[in-house]
């Protein structure tokens, strides 16, 4: 005759046992965890306890409502599955430990109907947790997606230790299962109150199986079940912290102190202001310990998902730059070095050994692998250190010693003369419809144009220059530029690591900007507007000029003509800078849609998710190892979306895509036209007449430049 009570009374022989696994289980694991501990507080500080309301909220959207994982639909939802099977068997997982060592053990709040409602939901749980490890195997085994696959370069399959890690949450799964089902499969003929397992759930389908088993059976599956869901778990608790599966521990951790203020890059030392900048003794990241903790802890949090890289620009034309072996070295790094059994052994120099510097000069700081990353890992902060770290070495690429040093002495990397600065504004034909004065503290106004380097002194971008100064001046704004006084916003120069540069440059554009006592700033470079917006201390509010031509396209100032070839197909080209770092998605496209005829078509990586075009960082002067042009790779998915038009907004932007419509052999299939020279093409403009009086205004207001300028 089958008893429960003699099934159940199994556990209480090995009380013993299991009370010496749990003891030697969670010393081993707080054992493990401390050594982890040891390189985060000799790591570099970092300011993170700032707004915990925030950081909360954000634990809520992105850990426990794991906002970024259905970017990847079927890897994310799985995801989710598991996740939350997780934590509906967290509580189940600690009163099972628990019944071990005290055999009548429920958890307070579960017994009675709630329990019964709650042992529904974990055996439907543990179904869908065993299931989505037996899909993840298959699919990592069969179907091997690209973004798991380990280069050569950087080192040996990840495929072993995923299956294995896999395999123990699956085998956990069942023993928890196998552990319910013979029990109940012991009290189902006896009349016993039957713990009611969810039809269909593995539980469910296991107590069917074992129901006529003898009872002695049912009392050593029950043990043994028991047994080795014990020392599944702990394996898995204390092997964890070896490899990707950390992350179970440190996500949480990982959510709360990540970065707030994602566009605003990382000072040099925390806690030591610009002008003290000279007592710090070395400049960025050089080594391990250079990091600050919680760039160490993002290490530990990688979950080895592969989406950084597999949305970063550099990776997908072949520099020798994937975000997720930036992660995963310096953890190789960290675990070696760090022992969990052994002596520390620190201060190694990163550049030779973990990165090389054609790697760390390869990024864009695009911001994709940030966006992606479900888990929040930084990379461009960890970048901008090395880099750092690089030109505090003086290990500075060739070609970009040269825009340093022109940077340094004439303001712009292309060390053209100052006074040549506002030259774009002379062309013949502008100045007869357009005024554009140079401010200075007698001559003011109410907005500044800030055009940066790029557009001043390159010959093609300079008419991005002209059409931003008629667009401002056909909705009436009263502007005018620095002029010879404006020097390089030093936004590349920040991210190229040359702190103290772009210092300088900030300084001084600062004090041109104040003396020239206006209230607000446009400019239509995304990088000059990203740089006075989050790099910039005390200057006027800052706008894209596409942000004001919405605005005056809502308001109805702005109208335009319909296209005149209406086979065209527009795509628009989202710059880094102005998207992922500044969320400027939609004005851009409401003025293309605003304009009659107008087709439109969006590529397959638009918006957040948009494809670098390969020119942020200095890189327009930086020849990178690479197997193709990120700019040709963007060409072709415009003409994959059915698009022959490109439209950017950023003078960087068009630089690399019209070079890459010339590299592709597309020139006459393709052209590219930035926002404001297509809205200045567009708009519908005055009678005649009124041109001809805006002319002498202007010619006057020319006149009086000039004469500033000498
Ligand atoms: S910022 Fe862009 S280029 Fe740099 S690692 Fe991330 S995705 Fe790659
Ligand atoms: S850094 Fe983030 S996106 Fe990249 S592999 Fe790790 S978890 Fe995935």
């Amino acid at each position: 005759m089958q008893s429960a009570a003699q099934v159940t009374s199994f556990l209480a022989a090995g009380r013993t046992l299991f009370l010496l696994i749990h003891l030697l289980g969670v010393t081993c694991f707080s054992y493990i965890v401390a050594r982890r501990l040891v390189p985060l507080i000799r790591g570099e500080r970092d300011f993170r306890f700032d707004r915990p309301w925030l950081r909360i909220k954000r634990v809520f959207k992105f850990w426990l409502g794991q906002w970024k994982q259905p970017r990847y639909r079927a890897a994310g939802t799985m995801h989710i599955f598991i996740f939350a099977g997780f934590l509906i068997l967290a509580i189940r997982a600690f009163s099972v430990l628990i019944v071990g060592v005290s055999q009548n053990f429920v958890m307070p709040g579960l017994s009675g109907r709630a329990g019964d409602v709650y042992g529904i939901i974990t055996d439907y749980a543990a179904t869908v947790v065993f299931l989505c490890m037996v899909i993840a195997m298959v699919r990592r085994l069969v179907f091997k997606p690209a973004r798991y696959a380990v280069p050569a370069r950087y080192g040996k399959s990840h495929m072993a230790d995923a299956i294995f890690l896999l395999s123990l949450i699956a085998l956990l799964m069942l023993a928890d299962s196998l552990f319910a089902a013979a029990k109940a499969a012991a009290e189902a003929p006896q009349g016993y109150p039957v713990e009611a397992l969810a039809a269909l759930s593995l539980p469910w389908m296991l107590r069917n199986a074992l129901v006529s088993a003898p009872l002695h059976t049912l009392g050593s599956l029950y043990f043994s079940a028991y047994l080795v869901h014990e020392l599944t778990f702990y394996l898995l608790l204390c092997y964890r912290p070896f490899g990707i599966q950390f992350h179970v521990e440190t996500s949480l951790f990982n959510i709360y102190f990540a970065k707030l203020d994602r566009e605003i890059l990382k000072p040099v030392r925390w806690g030591v202001s610009d002008e003290n900048l000279d007592q710090v003794k070395s400049f960025g990241v050089k080594t391990f310990e250079d990091f600050t903790w919680k760039h160490m802890l993002d290490f530990y949090s990688c979950a080895d998902c592969g989406r950084c890289s597999d949305n970063c620009p550099a990776n997908a034309v072949g520099r020798p730059l994937s975000p997720r072996f930036i992660t995963i070295k310096a953890r190789d790094y960290s675990f070696q070095h760090y022992p969990v059994f052994g002596r520390v052994n620190k201060g190694t120099p990163l550049l030779g050994s973990v990165y090389s510097q054609d790697e760390i000069w390869s990024c864009t700081t695009c911001g994709a692998c940030e966006e992606e990353c479900p888990l929040l890992v930084e990379y461009i902060d960890k970048i901008v250190d090395l880099r750092r770290g690089m030109v505090d070495e003086g290990n500075v690429p060739q070609s970009l010693q040269k825009p340093l040093k022109a940077l340094e002495s004439r303001g712009n990397p292309y060390g053209k003369m100052e006074k040549k600065k506002a030259d774009w504004t002379s062309a013949k034909e502008f100045q007869q419809i357009c005024r554009v004065r140079t401010l200075d503290h007698r001559n003011g106004a109410q907005t500044l144009y800030f055009v940066d380097s790029i557009t001043s002194y390159d010959d093609r971008m300079q008419s991005i220059g002209r059409a931003t100064a008629k667009i401002l001046n056909h909705v009436g704004e009263e502007f005018g530029i620095l002029g010879a006084a404006e020097r390089d916003s030093g936004h590349e120069v920040r991210r190229f690591g040359e702190e103290t540069l772009f210092i300088a440059l900030r300084d001084h554009n600062t004090e041109a900007i104040k003396a020239s006592g206006v209230q607000r700033i446009v400019t239509a470079d995304p990088h000059a507007f990203n740089a006075l917006k989050h790099d910039y201390k005390d200057v006027p509010p800052v706008e894209h000029i596409s942000q004001v031509i919405a605005r005056e396209v809502a308001a109805g100032k702005i109208k335009f003509n319909p296209v005149e070839n209406k086979n065209d197909v527009y795509t628009y080209h989202d710059p880094c800078y102005l998207g992922r770092h500044n969320q400027i998605y939609d004005e851009p496209r409401d003025v293309l849609d605003a304009i009659p005829g107008l087709k439109r078509v969006e590529m397959s990586r638009a918006r957040d998710r948009s494809f670098c075009c390969g020119g942020g960082g200095l890189m327009l002067f930086y020849e990178p190892k690479e197997d193709q042009r990120m700019g040709a790779m963007r060409v072709r998915m415009a003409a994959e979306a059915g698009a022959n038009v490109i439209v950017t907004a950023c003078p960087f932007c068009m630089v690399n895509i019209e070079d890459a419509i010339k590299v592709a052999g597309m020139e006459g299939k393709m052209t590219a036209i930035d926002l404001a020279e297509l809205v200045d093409r567009q708009i519908a403009r005055e009678h005649p007449d009124a041109i001809e009086e805006q002319v002498s205004e202007i010619k006057e207001c020319v006149t009086a430049s000039s004469n500033s300028l000498k």
